[in-house]
């Protein structure tokens, strides 16, 4: 749908000022800014008290009739100007500057999403904690900013790894949390291609060849289940401490009491 809006005010089945209070009460599209509508209203209703109705609908501009369309076209530009600088602010708001992946607060809230959505889809949705191992050594023997250079490429790795519906952020520090949605146990086959794609192929910087590896853990929500977000990350957290403790490099999955990896009970590895 067009984000730039240029609306007539008297119109025959709704006039202007009517969709502009819609489109401001509009609760899916105000959840998300990428969604915000940039709307200037054309019209030749041209008293005080109208134009004062206009904005109080919810129009960012307000041009009469008739009207000049050298002036429309610079308007317009404003709009676009607006929309760009807000789009900006989100992309910032939303994504880790050093990776451009989604940051703690994005990715926490994509995952949450998707627990919720599990109730209606009847399908569960796998969270992976990933930490890159001795990543303190690549600091210490390459420097700081190469250290950087195997985080961004590695968050390229995880993007291409996943599939077209998972869902990627930055963690923390050296963590990356993946969201994996509609899982089943058959879909394992990912979190190996995802420990895979970090430590298959080197990583070059500048002069050095750098392999880094990563620890895995996975835990599973499975539909409706009665579980917090902050204990099925811990979960995954648990399993990735596993995964350290065996040699890191592997994948782990939290495993429930029955074997299966289901996160009902803590403390269960
Ligand atoms: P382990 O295998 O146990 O996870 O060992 P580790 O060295 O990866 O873990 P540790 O927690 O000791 O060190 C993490 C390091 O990650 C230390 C910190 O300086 C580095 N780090 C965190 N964020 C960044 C970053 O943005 N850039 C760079 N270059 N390093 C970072
Ligand atoms: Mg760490
Ligand atoms: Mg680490």
């Amino acid at each position: 749908a067009p984000r730039l809006v240029v609306l007539d005010w008297i119109m025959p089945e709704m006039d202007g000022d009517e969709i502009c209070r819609r489109l401001r009460a509009d609760k899916n599209l105000n959840s998300d800014p990428l969604l915000y509508k940039y709307i200037i209203l054309l019209t030749g209703m041209d008293s005080r008290d109208d134009i004062i109705t206009g904005f109080e609908a919810g129009a960012d501009d307000y041009i009469l009739k008739p009207f000049h369309a050298g002036e429309l076209k610079m308007r317009l530009r404003v709009g676009m100007r607006i929309l760009t600088i807000q789009d900006r602010f989100y992309f910032a708001a939303t994504h880790d500057a050093l990776t451009g992946l989604f940051h703690r607060g994005t990715i926490i809230k994509f995952l949450n999403d998707e627990m919720g959505r599990t109730k209606h889809n009847n399908k569960a949705v796998a969270v992976v904690l990933l930490d890159l191992d001795h990543f303190k050594r690549v600091n210490d023997t390459y420097g700081h900013s190469a250290g950087d250079c195997v985080l961004r490429e590695t968050a390229g790795r995880l993007q291409a790894a996943g599939r077209a519906e998972d869902c990627v952020g930055r963690f923390g520090g050296e963590e990356f949390l993946l969201v994996l949605p509609g899982w089943d146990d058959s879909q394992a086959e990912v979190c190996e291609r995802i420990r895979r794609a970090v430590a298959d192929r080197e990583i070059v910087v500048g002069r050095d060849s750098i392999t880094v590896t990563a620890s895995i853990g996975v835990a599973v929500y499975q539909p409706g289940q009665q579980m917090a977000l902050d204990e099925l990350i811990k979960c995954a957290d648990q399993a990735m401490y596993q995964a350290k403790d065996q040699g890191r490099n592997q994948v782990v999955y939290f495993t429930g009491p029955d074997g299966y990896n289901r996160c009902e009970t803590r403390n269960q590895i």
